[in-house]
């Protein structure tokens, strides 16, 4: 099971954090043992002074495939839910000045949250995935999937030109503005419109 993830898929998004608007997708990668396991407690790592939460939709890969068309790439995923690519913040902005890899701030052991699953109909395909982030009951980011640079299937296509899509991978298709730190004690809460799609605390 491979993990994607998009960076910079929100023009408001790119612009907090000073970066250009991408071009093509800006795609890394998590191993499977960044997914925190369902009941386990989330604690606040110690390599880092700066833990941001990044509230994303997730896309479940019902498929196999590669070279996939965007046309088609909708057949490709059949579910979808928010979730959480936690990011060590001081340690990225380290590794970006020095122009290295990611995976110490992004892909480290429980990183990625997800919450529960909703499968895609067609009626909630054709409209905007609406999703929030609540931090201790406050409204932290408010996102919306029409608002993506590159929507689903220009990601899966994307992604499927250099790695094979496989059956169970998980996409996490980017943050729209609003990303901040979090501290112990703190309760993060995905909302899908109304849904409730987790809570969790920071321990
Ligand atoms: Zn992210």
């Amino acid at each position: 099971m491979k993990i994607f993830c998009v960076g910079r898929n929100y023009a408001e998004h790119a612009k907090e954090l000073g970066n250009d608007i991408p071009e093509e997708p800006v795609l890394f990668m998590k191993p499977k043992s960044a997914l925190l396991p369902p009941n386990t407690p989330f604690y606040y790592p110690d390599f880092t002074n700066e833990l941001h939460y990044e509230a994303e939709i997730v896309l479940r890969v019902s498929k196999n495939g590669r070279h996939i068309d965007p046309e088609h790439a909708g057949e490709y995923y059949d579910a979808f839910t928010i979730g959480i690519d936690f990011t060590a913040r001081d340690l990225q902005t380290e590794l970006k000045k020095k122009g290295l890899p990611w995976e110490k701030a992004k892909a480290w052991d429980h990183s990625a949250i997800l919450g529960s699953w909703v499968t895609l109909t067609p009626a909630i395909s054709e409209s905007p995935i609406h999703f929030s982030l609540e931090k201790n009951g406050e409204k932290v980011q408010i996102g919306n999937s029409d608002a993506m640079l590159f929507p689903f299937n220009s990601i899966v296509s994307h992604i499927s030109k250099y790695f094979s899509l496989n059956i169970g991978d998980l996409i996490y298709t980017g943050t729209p503005s609003g990303v901040g730190e979090c501290v112990s004690g703190d309760i993060l809460e995905g909302f899908y419109e109304k849904n409730k799609m987790f809570s969790l605390e920071v321990k």
